[in-house]
């Protein structure tokens, strides 16, 4: 999946970019994307970026659009849906919405800009969704967005994730390919993993 991060320049400082621009990327890949709107008012939205070509939709629990409203505006236009949760967020706000999320993403940096430390404190909270969903028997993806790279891709995975978003670890080298493989089989040794 190609991951785009759009950002408000409200709900985080950073400005990035719109539907226009996930559009252009869509005429030119065939990877799903996989938009994560870091945006105060995520429900206004959504049907830009469903109608620019959005496979799987995720905004914040800590934004200002009504979370079942959202959800259900994202699932009626025919797209996945997820909730991404800050680090400050505990796993617990996200459990009662686990049902209807196609996917849960855990914040190991700071929303809003790129090349931060990952977080081992958040590992625990992965962990935690992991145990919640399989509780209320749920498979969600659990997506891990922020500091993966070869050394914070295993941890993320022993923890219960089985979606890792990587910008920095991948853009710094020059074969990108090359980069994603290594990056998988560091986080995922033990499954065969295509
Ligand atoms: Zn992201």
């Amino acid at each position: 999946m190609l991951h785009i991060d759009v950002m408000d320049g409200h709900f985080v400082p950073n400005l990035t970019l719109g539907p226009a621009v996930a559009a252009a990327l869509h005429r030119v890949t065939r990877l799903e994307l996989d938009v994560h709107l870091m945006l105060s008012e995520p429900l206004r939205y959504v049907e830009d970026f469903v109608r620019a070509g959005a496979s799987c939709i995720t905004f914040h629990l800590e934004a200002d659009s009504p979370v079942p409203d959202t959800l259900k505006a994202i699932h009626a236009l025919g797209c996945r849906a997820g909730l991404v949760l800050k680090p400050a967020t505990p796993a617990q706000a996200a459990f009662p919405y686990l049902a209807q999320c196609e996917t849960v993403m855990v914040m190991t940096v700071e929303p809003g800009f790129g090349g931060q430390a990952f977080k081992e404190e958040m590992l625990p909270k992965i962990a935690a969704l992991r145990e919640e969903a399989e509780r209320q028997g749920l498979a969600p993806d659990i997506e891990v967005d922020g500091g993966i790279d070869c050394h914070t891709a295993p941890k993320a995975a022993a923890a219960g994730a089985n979606v890792l978003v990587a910008g920095t670890a991948l853009f710094g080298r020059p074969d990108y390919a090359q980069a994603v493989r290594e990056l998988r089989a560091a986080g995922f040794t033990q499954k065969s993993f295509e």
